[in-house]
């Protein structure tokens, strides 16, 4: 037989999921100036992009720009977007294996972490995650429902995800009016009582985990003041020497402008924001129907581990917030995929490096890997996705070098498309993406918003002309 990665015989790549580690991984792939590779990539929903579509907060449209690479990557004759095939249910792992050479999970992290505390599941406590990609459209949380009479909301956690949902809940219409906001949320979002949003950090200003622009940005909302007490932004002994002795330039740039927050008096706009620090949730108080009533903290203390680094411990004190709606937003967590190794501990598909590891004996599976969250855990920008999938494309170009590869019986491009045409024939390829991706810009432009997105699945695939699968 030819050898593998020629024009005769060329690499034949299957990525799961279309977010930012599944684009780069594909980008180096097709780049390998030694081997020809084609690289079929597929996504359980018929748009592409993942969190770039469904995260990414609606008024930070810069950010999204990004596809515009993802768009040139996927120009490249030797792609193919196979939309709404889901991997498990419309293609299993042995049809891949009988398909491709290499397969590459890039799945993310799908679901929360939880704060494993009392009340969690009371009616008005929810994972952010579900209520970013509700407001981001995503189909599968369109119809979920928030109450946005509450005048008070907590939101735990001072991470990105947590200042973008504090940011949003406390945004005008008009600034809201003017993004790719769903607009069921939009008008939710309108309606609402919001009064006051609380941003809450177990730990100091100098760790929250959110970065600096995004502290920055708050000044600029019409609507809401930034509130912060000066006495928990204030730099304890242990944190001030940190900090100078990290020499990190945008972690002292931030506690600057909380600390500049701290100082001032509030403008007397109709909203409030206030980021606390050193308070941990430790119970979701209900009233007599099960809903949320007030959050109980407790004031916490920073201390150094043994391992150098600075953590948050309880002191004897507590207080009441009265909140009716709460938003964990401490963190993201993956979900296992069908037949692939998990490590449930750590909420990532168990690798080394991207080579996807047998949990038996620690050595690489042939011919599967992993990129993104789901490889890694939920850290860092969407940048941080191209090394990271650099690191796991190397591995696998290495492992065809050494002859470590799937050995599938249909190689062909075409026999994969009969197989996906006969099981889901409303497919979405990425030249229907671009119709609907169209559309979405031209009624878009009728609004003077840069998209009005399709968020149900039958809606993006009527457009087409085409049917939604019942199941
Ligand atoms: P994150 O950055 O890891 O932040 C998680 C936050 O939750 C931290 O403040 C953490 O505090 C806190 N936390 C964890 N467990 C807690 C508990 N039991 N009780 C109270 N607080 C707890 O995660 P994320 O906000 O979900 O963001 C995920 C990644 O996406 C991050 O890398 C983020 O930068 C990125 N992102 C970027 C943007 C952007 O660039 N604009 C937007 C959104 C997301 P500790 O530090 O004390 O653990």
């Amino acid at each position: 037989m030819t050898q593998l990665g020629t024009e005769g015989h060329p690499l034949r790549v299957a990525i799961i999921g279309s977010g930012p580690s599944a684009f780069y991984a594909a980008d180096h792939l097709l780049k390998q100036a030694a081997l020809v590779v084609e690289v079929d990539m597929f996504d359980r929903l018929p748009t592409p992009f993942g969190l770039v579509r469904g995260g990414v907060a609606p008024d930070h449209q810069k950010i999204k720009t990004v596809t515009k690479v993802f768009n040139q990557i996927a120009s490249n004759p030797r792609f193919r977007f196979f939309g709404y095939v889901e991997y498990g249910t419309d293609i299993t792992h042995a049809e891949l294996a009988e398909h491709y050479h290499q397969v590459l999970y890039a799945t993310g992290a799908q679901t929360d972490r939880t704060m494993n505390i009392p009340g969690e599941n009371l009616i008005g406590s929810h994972p952010a995650t579900e209520f970013v990609a509700w407001y981001n459209g995503h189909p599968d949380f369109r119809d979920a429902k928030f109450d946005l009479s509450q005048e008070r909301i907590a939101v735990v956690g001072v991470g990105n995800v947590a200042i973008d949902v504090a940011r949003i809940l406390s945004l005008s219409h008009e600034e809201l009016a003017k993004t790719d906001m769903a607009d069921y949320a939009i008008e939710a979002l309108s309606q609402s009582k919001i009064k006051e949003v609380y941003l809450l950090g177990r730990r100091g200003a100098a760790q929250a985990a959110f970065t600096t622009p995004e502290v920055k940005e708050l000044d600029e909302m019409e609507e809401s003041d930034v509130i912060v007490d000066p006495v928990e932004a204030a730099l304890d002994p242990l944190s001030a020497a940190e900090l100078e002795r990290s020499q990190d330039k945008a972690a002292k740039k931030k506690v600057e402008i909380l600390q500049g927050y701290a100082q001032r008096e509030p403008a007397g706009k109709g909203k409030r924001l206030y980021i606390r620090f050193l308070v941990s949730p430790v119970e979701i108080v209900g009233d007599q129907q099960g809903r949320v009533s007030k959050l109980r903290m407790v004031k916490n203390e920073l201390y150094a581990t043994d391992t150098g680094s600075i953590a948050a411990r309880a002191t004897d004190q507590f207080e009441e917030l009265d909140v009716g709606l709460v938003f964990r937003s401490v963190g993201y967590r993956g979900v296992p995929l069908p037949d692939v190794p998990f490590h449930e501990r750590w909420g990532v598909i168990l690798n080394q490096k991207g080579r996807v590891l047998n949990p038996d004996t620690n050595q690489p599976l042939t011919g599967e890997y992993t990129a993104g969250w789901i490889k890694r855990g939920p850290s860092g920008v969407i940048g941080t996705n191209k090394p990271d999938a650099v690191e796991t494309v190397n591995c696998m170009i290495e492992d065809v070098a050494a002859g470590k590869t799937w050995q599938p019986s249909q190689p062909g491009r075409d026999s994969v498309e009969a197989l996906v045409r006969e099981r889901k024939p409303n497919y979405v390829s990425f030249a229907d993406w671009q119709k609907l991706d169209a559309i979405e810009q031209e009624r878009g432009a009728a609004e003077g918003r840069p998209r009005v997105k399709f968020t149900s699945i039958a809606d993006a695939l009527a457009a087409l002309g085409r049917a939604e699968t019942v199941s």
